[in-house]
């Protein structure tokens, strides 16, 4: 496992789609690991790969303890709204309110080809709305209503 570089805000791979996994061999699941050490050193709550400089459809978060490794995820089912601050590691000291859905159900492949659903509400469904609007390169600020001083 390692850390990789985080790709910043000037970066336009952030910018750009990401492309479904059709295959999950083992370059997708070293590639998810190293995704987990980079999000943990920079201590983040979720990575995306384009924030790695990888377009491919692969998220981690970990919110409370419970890491997910997501392949392809989609989101299929968002109920309410919940306003609060977010951050994100390709933006340091960047720091604004967001509107998300307060519930959403995810349904991806685990890193074993395996079809789950995850659902999350509050800050787990904001990191996984946060995360897989990388994969259609959608960074947070497009979407900040009001930016504040931090976190
Ligand atoms: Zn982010």
């Amino acid at each position: 496992m390692a850390v990789r570089i985080l790709r910043k805000f000037q970066d336009d791979v952030l910018r750009n789609k990401a492309k479904p996994v059709k295959k999950i061999d083992k370059h997708i699941t070293k590639l998810l690991d190293d995704m987990v050490d980079t999000m943990y050193e920079h201590k983040g709550v979720g990575l995306a790969a384009p924030q790695v400089g990888i377009l491919k459809r692969l998220v981690v978060v970990d919110v409370g303890g419970c890491l997910l490794k997501l392949i392809n995820p989609r989101i299929v089912e968002a109920r309410g709204e919940d306003v609060d601050v977010e951050g994100c590691l390709s933006f340091p000291g960047v720091f604004g309110e967001v509107k998300r859905p307060e519930k959403v159900v995810v349904e991806a492949l685990d890193p074993k080809g395996k079809r789950i659903k995850v659902g999350g509400e509050g800050l787990l469904a904001r990191a996984l709305c946060h995360e897989i609007d990388h994969l259609d390169g959608i960074v947070f600020i497009d979407k900040v209503i009001r930016f504040t001083d931090e976190d």
